[in-house]
């Protein structure tokens, strides 16, 4: 029988970061939603280095569950590392890939809506929520102005409200494998593939438990590997503003040659040091913005690994292995409940 769109296997790619209290309750509700579906599917659990107990737990689960996978990851790697993980774990026997939090903020009953779009045709498949009300109003706000700003700079067309929970088919994940930048942005990086895609729609529920990992200062730090990593806006910025101060230094040449001619002495220190003021400053920023982009040439240029595992331990249900990680360090292979038995 030949396998289709309709018979596929799914992989479920989920990252967690001390989540303890609340990923036994996900899980129940994963594979509840999973089961339903009456399809072959792998889960992947990927422990973010957490330090609460979680990686426990999620190996408690894959004691009882064949189709669980978890690998763990030997320190806190980030959110996007750890899907990448997730993601360069699954090999070709499935046909897409899906990836949501731990954290009950993505409703796993989505997924088969999600499946219903990958079945008519859609390789890329984006889950938005309707609003994000467990956000507060300011992190609502400026996640949407910078949504709009990354369109803008980017010219790649990110979906507005996708976050990281979305289904990716085979062709997309094999495209992905390829993309090893440092600075990940996956929002960003999925649209920029092109492939065609849907949008299906959730209500985002509260943390269901623990607390959020994204900090401000996180949040941040993904923003600006958006930014920086996507755009050249901060470049051109320079060039601009370099415009704008030549307009003014050349309009007050004018003035300075006009008094000069008139025979007026030239107003004193201030100006002088104004411009000189502006200009440096200008400089400086300038050189600022350079060092963002050298610094990012600096980091891929030592083409370290995105992530090292410390456990990978292989649902016996996924015939998958361990090939397609980046680095593959320690792996217990007791837990390695692939490797065959004597
Ligand atoms: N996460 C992770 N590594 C991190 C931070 C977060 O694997 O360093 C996981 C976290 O457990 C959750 C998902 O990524 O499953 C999203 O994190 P969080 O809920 O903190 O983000 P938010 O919902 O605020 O965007
Ligand atoms: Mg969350």
């Amino acid at each position: 029988m030949t396998v289709t769109r309709r018979t596929a296997s799914i992989a479920v790619v989920v990252p967690f970061y001390n989540e303890a209290p609340g990923a036994a309750v996900f899980y129940e509700r994963l594979h509840e939603a999973m089961d339903r579906l009456g399809r072959p599917y792998t889960l992947v659990f990927v422990d973010d280095g957490s330090r609460d107990g979680t990686l426990a737990i999620l190996n408690a689960i894959a004691d009882r569950d064949p189709h669980v996978t978890v690998l763990s990851l030997a320190r806190n790697w980030g959110h996007q590392a750890a899907l990448t993980a997730g993601v360069d774990y699954v090999d070709g026997t499935v046909g897409a890939v899906v990836t949501i939090d731990g954290d009950l903020q993505h409703p796993p009953q989505t997924i088969a809506e999600m499946i219903g779009e990958y079945e008519r045709g859609a390789d890329v498949v984006y889950a938005v929520r309707k609003e994000h009300q467990g956000a507060g109003f300011l992190k609502r706000h400026t996640s949407n102005a910078f949504n709009r700003l990354m369109a803008w700079s980017t010219h790649v067309d990110s979906v507005s409200g996708a976050a990281d929970f979305r289904l990716i088919s085979r062709d997309v994940v094999d495209a992905l494998k390829e993309m090893r930048e440092v600075h990940r942005y996956l929002r960003g990086m999925v649209p920029w593939l092109g492939f065609r895609s849907a949008v299906v729609y959730y209500e985002q529920a509260p943390r269901h438990a623990g607390t959020p990992a994204y900090t401000w200062k996180r949040s941040m730090r993904l923003a600006h590997h958006g930014l920086f990593s996507f755009s050249t806006l901060p470049l051109n910025l320079i060039t601009w503003v370099g415009f704008f101060f030549a307009t003014i230094a050349a309009a007050y040449l004018a003035y300075v040659a006009y008094v000069a001619v008139n025979g007026r002495t030239v107003a004193g220190w201030s100006s002088v040091i104004g411009v000189l003021l502006i200009v440096s400053a200008f400089q400086f920023l300038a050189m600022s913005i350079l060092a963002q982009y050298l610094g990012m040439v600096f980091e891929q240029g030592k083409r370290r690994p995105l992530y090292v595992l410390k456990q990978a331990r292989i649902a016996p249900r996924a015939r998958a292995s361990t090939r397609g990680l980046s680095t593959v360090v320690g792996i217990d292979r007791a837990a390695d409940t692939s490797a065959p038995r004597r």
